[in-house]
């Protein structure tokens, strides 16, 4: 879990669930360690301002490049594109991810709403909390699509991506007691859930 800003502890537990073992990453020994990552919601200005000050962007940056599985939801579906609209000025992201996120997508009057999503590859929906979220405008051609909005004004948005070791949704998994993202982000990242040891 990188552990600098955001709701890490709503993540360990849904990993908890999985049997997973996690460890908080704040320092670049710590992301060397690590043979996956999630990148939690909170306030992206904010925490890629704390991955400069901690000195873990690089690192992040090479580890990213060199295939570690990362997860990144809201904020960290931020972090994770190469390409921002509506961010802050001049705001900056980890990159790794061949999408274009809208930060604040949603809009300011529906902030926050919650509605069913169907996810590739799980085979009933997952209730989808959206706080302020991102959705992505633009994939790149190597970028599978896991889950759109099925209804409302936008309905069609890009809500969960994957590319080869990248995986990303707008809204938070981790809220509530249904870890079927989580888990499918195990497979792609080859870790033991306690079901398979
Ligand atoms: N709007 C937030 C941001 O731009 C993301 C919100 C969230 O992670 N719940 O960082």
């Amino acid at each position: 879990m990188l552990a600098v800003q955001g709701d890490v502890r709503e993540h360990e537990q849904a990993l908890a669930r999985l049997g997973v073992r996690t460890t908080r990453v704040r320092r670049p020994d710590e992301i060397a360690a690590v043979d996956g990552l999630v990148l939690p919601g909170g306030e992206s200005t904010t925490q890629i301002r704390l991955l400069r000050t901690f000195e873990l962007l690089e690192p992040l940056r090479e580890r990213i490049a060199g295939g570690l599985p990362v997860l990144g939801t809201c904020a960290g579906m931020i972090l994770l594109a190469d390409r921002i609209l509506d961010g802050a000025p001049g705001q900056q992201t980890v990159g790794g991810l061949d999408v274009t996120v809208r930060r604040n997508a949603f809009g300011r009057q529906v902030d926050s709403f919650e509605g069913d999503v169907e996810v590739r590859g799980l085979d009933s929906r997952v209730h989808g909390v959206f706080i302020r979220a991102p959705w992505v405008e633009d994939a790149g051609a190597g970028v599978e699509v896991l889950a759109r909005v099925d209804a409302g004004p936008a309905a069609g948005r890009i809500v969960a991506v994957r590319q080869g070791h990248l995986m990303a949704t707008s809204f938070h998994p981790e809220v509530g007691t249904d870890a079927r993202v989580h888990a499918l982000f195990c497979d792609l990242a080859g870790a033991k859930t306690s079901e398979e040891r």
